[in-house]
């Protein structure tokens, strides 16, 4: 399979889940390519020392715009983005720009673990 770019973004109350996801998917996500979100990245890589995640900026800092850039540019297969749909966010308008960017760009995007162990699934044949 070709080396994929995947984007991994949590939110706060979501960290906890996206690492567990990574953990269990380590060995699948290990020669993919890494980005993810400042804090997300940092937690992840705490999580899972092994694997080699390129930490953008914090998502409120500007690393959703980052992310939303590189899909523009080409530069990500798929997004795997956490949403807590239960709380306020001071850069709502970043996770929303970023969501449309993947719509826009055809981008695989799991919102959910339940579609993200879904979208996994596709890499691991
Ligand atoms: P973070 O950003 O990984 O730096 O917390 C994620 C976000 O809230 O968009």
């Amino acid at each position: 399979m070709k080396n994929l770019t995947l984007a991994l973004v949590a939110h706060d109350a979501k960290k906890d889940d996206m690492s567990h996801f990574v953990a269990m998917h380590e060995a699948t996500l290990r020669p993919l390519t890494l980005f993810a979100t400042g804090t997300t990245g940092g937690r992840i890589m705490e999580r899972c020392p092994s694997l080699t995640v390129t930490r953008l900026k914090s998502g409120p800092l500007g690393g959703d715009q980052q992310i939303g850039a590189m899909i523009a540019e080409g530069k990500i297969d798929a997004l795997f983005f956490f949403v807590d749909p239960l709380s306020p966010h001071p850069h709502d308008v970043d996770v929303k720009a970023l969501m449309r960017l993947a719509l826009v760009y055809n981008i695989p995007m799991a919102l959910n673990v339940a579609t993200a162990e879904r979208l996994i699934a596709s890499f691991e044949d």
